[in-house]
This record gives structure tokens, sequence and C-alpha cells, in this order.
């Protein structure tokens, strides 16, 4: 039961958070905002939200009432101060390292991530002079090995993509406090449903919505979450774009204005009005929508993805399972401490025949899509090694747990008896 005393509970908020009826039109559910700009009351007005002295609408690239409702919605299920929304996941991540990075500083990511960010740190940062330098996500120490006076963050996922590892944030939490070096936590897969990130360390959240946050499949969109925990000035000039005085703004000092919200506003009035990459509003207003079910879709989910998980588990054309909600995995006693509510809906398996059966399996699937995408209410499969790992070398597929023979399946929200019957035609199909 939720205790009153905390305020409303986690389904509450994902229905109410951030919204109020329409105040013009009393439309109950928040508008498709569909406007690129907003009238100034005068101009002394103006000069005031220009100056940040209001908050106010100016522009959509910047701010809009269906974004806002989304970015409140998201802060309160994640315990944040403020967040901010964006395009993707990949705009929530390089508005984040942009607002915390100059050129040649470095950051320190466990290497077990989503094949996209990878390629995003590898290769597109290295532009900015932006260094990634890998550690292992499930041994914390690695992280502090790697961490030299020019690291400005470190980087995981809780739970990550695509192994099924869950990932000791209290501990890789206790290496960023020791070292007071921001943690940046990706919480995509688990959601705050079953993960806090807050609560064991991060000091920024990020998110692609596009997966379980909006839930259904239909739209592209991210979050950056300010957790208020980090003490900008206290870093003393490290981060420049947070306490040094800015041009832009008459020499305001942002983590001195705006304090345990500060990064919020900075990776929204620097990065987000400079580099662009804003949200629309019909894809906040599917986001929203989603949003509202996202408990109920992910208790459904979870129970469908430990019953995919057993049922394959026992299988003899599976070699081998990796879902943390299996007793004898590697992760689950780290995912009954850190994600005690479900070990989510996204795990691999490897077939005994290798990448051939993982090919016809993926073909003679008809309930599961074959496509790249995770989180939505149909039930998805892929084959990384030849999609979204493709771009790796195979040394890098590996150690993120893409293997050639690596199946991974993000399930949905149908019957159960209907998942578990297409997935034992499709094994019948490998033959
Ligand atoms: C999909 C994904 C991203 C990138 O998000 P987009 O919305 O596709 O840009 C980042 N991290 C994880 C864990 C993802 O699954």
């Amino acid at each position: 039961m939720t205790d009153a005393t905390k305020g409303p509970g986690f389904a509450t908020l994902a229905v109410h958070a951030g919204a109020a009826p329409d105040p013009s039109t009393g439309a109950r559910v928040t508008p498709i905002y569909q406007t690129t700009s907003f009238v100034f009351n005068d101009a002394e007005h103006a000069a005031a939200l220009f100056g940040l002295q209001a908050f106010g609408n100016i522009y959509t690239r910047i701010m809009n009432p269906t974004q806002a409702v989304l970015e409140q919605r998201v802060a309160a299920l994640e315990g944040g101060t403020a967040a901010l929304a964006v395009a993707s996941g990949h705009a929530a991540q390089f508005l984040v390292f942009h607002t915390l990075l100059e050129p040649g500083d470095e950051f320190v990511a466990g290497r077990q991530l989503y094949g996209g960010s990878i390629n995003q740190f590898n290769h597109s940062f290295k532009k900015f002079n932006w260094n990634v330098i890998w550690a292992d996500s499930t041994d914390p120490a690695s992280f502090e090995k790697a961490i030299t006076p020019k690291t400005k963050a470190l980087f995981v996922e809780s739970i990550a993509n695509p192994g099924g590892i869950i990932i000791d944030l209290p501990a890789i939490g206790a290496i960023a406090k020791k070292h007071n070096i921001p943690l940046i936590v990706d919480n995509t897969l688990a959601t705050p449903y079953l993960v806090k990130p807050k609560d064991h360390g991060a000091d920024i959240i990020v998110h692609s919505a596009t997966k379980f946050l909006g839930g259904h499949g239909n739209s592209i969109g991210g979050l950056i979450v300010d957790s208020g925990t980090y003490d900008w000035l206290k870093a003393g000039d490290r981060y420049p774009t947070l306490t040094a005085p800015n041009a832009s703004y008459n020499g305001m000092v942002l983590a001195e204005t705006f304090g345990n919200f500060a990064f919020a506003i900075a990776a929204r009035v620097m990065g987000l009005r400079d580099l662009g990459p804003a949200i629309s509003p019909f894809n906040a207003f599917l986001i929203n929508t989603g949003i509202e079910t996202l408990p109920l879709r992910m208790r459904q989910h979870n129970a469908n993805t430990q019953a995919a998980a057993e049922y394959l588990a026992k299988h003899p054309k599976v070699a081998w399972v990796n879902y943390a909600g299996l007793p004898e995995n590697k992760f689950h006693a780290l995912q009954k401490k850190i994600s005690p509510n479900g070990a989510g809906a996204v795990f691999t398996f490897g077939l005994k025949g290798g990448y051939e059966a993982g090919v016809k399996f993926v073909g003679a699937l008809e309930l599961f899509s074959h496509l790249a995408n995770i989180g939505d209410v149909r039930s998805l499969v892929i084959h990384p090694a030849s999609t979204t790992h493709s771009q790796l070398t195979p040394e890098q597929r590996a150690a993120a747990g893409a293997g050639d023979d690596v199946v991974r399946l993000s399930v949905g929200i149908e019957d159960e008896a209907d998942i578990i019957a297409d997935i034992e035609k499709a094994l019948a199909a490998i033959g």
C-alpha cells in the first residue's frame, strides 16, 4: 500500500504528475500544443523570458506545454528535481555529455550497453574530443581503476541491453561519490517502475522514451532527469557550462541561480537551445499517454517474460538463457536487491544450433515481430549479431553479450499462452 505521508504512489503519479485540466478550455487530457511559438504579454515579459528571469514558453525548440507535462511526469516518477524531454534517447545522451564535458575530457562507461550508445561514444563523440574509457559494468572496481583527473562522468545502464545484466548501482554510485564524479544512469530497460537509480547514487538519469515509457512502438523520444544531488559549485571549475559566468545570459552562473535543478536548466538553455534536438509536441503527447499505463504494462511484461524464460531454460534446443529473473542466473541476487518487482522484459538466449538456428528461429516466429526495437506492447525478436550490433567487432559483440548464437526477445503484453505457443512452434521449425 502507498504511504500517504510520502505523497502519491507510483501509479497515481504515472497518471497525474505534471498534468491538470487545460486552464483555458477545460480539456481533461493535456492537448497537443502544436505551435512553434508563444505570444509575449509585453516587451518586459519577453525580456524576462529571454534573460531567464522568468520561466515561460517562447519557442517549441526550447519549451512547450505538452513537453512540460512529460518532463514533470518523468521527473516525479524518477524522484528528480526536473527533467528535459528531447527528440530521442541518443539526443538525451548527447545533451548530457555536451553539458558536462569540454574537449579533451574523459568519461568512464560500462561496456555492456545498447549497441548504438557504444557507437555514439566510440565514434561521434571522438569528433568533439570527448573520450570514452571502457570499464566492465559487472565489475564496479574496474570503474575506479579507469578514473583519471580528466574523468568528468561515469555512465552505466541499470539493466543492460541486450544481455539482461543487472548492474550493481550502489557499488558504482559509491565510487562516483568517493571521487566526486557525477553518475549517469540509462534507465531505459528498467524504467522507474523497476529501478530508481537516484536511490542508488545516480545524479543524472537518461531514457530512451521510445521504449517502455512510450510503450507502444509509435514515437521516438528521450528524457534527461536531474536528480538534484550533485553539487556543481563544490567541483570548482570542472563543469564550466554550469559554473562559469554565462556570456549568453549576462554573466549568470547557472549553478548559483538554479541550485538543485541547474543541470536540467543548463541542458535546456545551452544544449537544447543551441544543438536543437527538440521532441515534437505530438510525440510528447503519445509518450504522456503511454506513461499512464506504465505500471500495468510492466507487470504484464514481467510476468510474460518470466514465463518465456522459464520455458526456454527447460527446452532441449536451448543452450543457455540469460534472464536475471531465473533463480540460477548469476545476477538473480542483484535483481532481488535492485529490481525487486521483476527483471524486465528484455533478455537473451542462445540456441544450440548457433547462428543458423538463430536465423531459422527468428524467421519461424509469427506473433513476435523481427525488428530493431524493444519495449513495445507487441512481442519483438532480433538477432543482434546481424543487426543492432553488426557495426561492432566480434570481440566487442561478445563483450556486449551479443555473440553470433544470441537471440534477443522483448516480450510483449499479449496472452502468455500465445507467446509460449509461438516460441514452441519456432523452436520446432529449427529441425
Ligand atoms: C534505444 C536505446 C537508446 C537510444 O534511444 P533512441 O530513442 O533510439 O535514440 C539508448 N539506450 C538504450 C538502453 C536503448 O535501448
